[in-house]
């Protein structure tokens, strides 16, 4: 006689749920152990409400230059809910690799989420209710913030390099602050990223008088260097239009980002010429 045996359904673990941000970071790992220029250096740690965080950092060292390496610090995500800079930033890693002639020359400190409980909460603030980039060099107590100081003020940045995305602006656009240069290597990143978006025109950007999208002023406790720096590293912020496709914007920050490289490659080499 036959037993009709009971089929047991197979027993379904679910996977551990993952924060969204090492779901982020392990295409970043990959590429780390892909790319014989790449590091993967995450570097601080916190606590928030009883659970620990991780400050994420890539270091890039590019083919060597002609003099002393550059160093410039590129850092997204310090409103969680911009992920399209950390996208960008894989973007411009992904480039890097392919063609590390990009950086010749450079060491690239790359931060992709200095937001990290933002970023998992999908929050422009960090978990305390804070908007970090309001609290930068204000003795802030806020963890990410100690930490992102201390890089700042270690590695002694020739370059500070912002990336955000705006859901106010149709366009895009950036802050400039620090160096005078800072200006001529915000414009041609403009230019080099309009081949996908469009730049933002108005006169007033953010609540700032705005030049062809380049705004000149900042609010306190921005993510910057420490003021009165001699030499002054340059500071750019660069700004997408969040609503727009989001393709879009990660092609706009590598254009960017690359050009950002070029231009200021070329302006060292001028100045070590004179
Ligand atoms: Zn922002």
């Amino acid at each position: 006689m036959r037993t009709i045996e009971k089929i047991q359904a197979p027993i379904l673990v679910p996977p551990t749920p993952k924060r969204a941000s090492e779901l982020l970071l392990a295409s970043f790992d990959q590429l780390a152990v892909d790319s014989d220029y790449l590091l993967n250096k995450p570097f601080g740690q916190f606590e928030s409400n009883g659970e620990n965080y991780t400050m994420p950092r890539y270091i890039f060292l590019g083919p060597q230059g002609g003099g002393d390496a550059i160093r410039i610090g590129i850092f997204a995500t310090i409103h969680g809910d911009e992920p399209e800079g950390s996208l960008g930033l894989f973007r411009f890693l992904s480039a890097l690799k392919a063609n590390p002639e990009i950086a010749r020359g450079y060491i690239l400190f790359i931060y992709p989420i200095c937001n990290p409980t933002g970023f998992e909460d999908n929050t422009r603030h960090s978990r305390t209710g804070k908007d970090l980039n309001r609290e930068f060099w204000n003795n802030s107590t806020e963890p990410e913030v100690q930490l992102l100081q201390t890089e700042i003020w270690t590695h002694a940045f020739d370059g500070i390099i912002n990336l955000h995305s705006d859901n106010t602006s149709e366009g895009l656009y950036g802050f400039v602050n620090g160096e005078v240069l800072s200006e001529n290597l915000l414009e041609p990143a403009l230019r080099a990223a309009e081949q996908f978006l469009p730049r933002n025109e108005q006169r007033v950007i953010d609540g700032f008088p705005a030049q062809r999208g380049i705004v000149y002023d900042c609010y306190n406790g921005v993510l910057r260097a420490l003021s009165g720096l001699t030499p002054a590293p340059f500071e750019i912020t660069f700004e997408t239009p969040q609503g727009t496709a989001l393709p879009l914007q990660v092609e706009a920050f590598n254009a960017a980002l690359e050009t950002i490289l070029t231009e200021y490659r070329q302006f060292m080499a001028i100045g070590q010429n004179l």
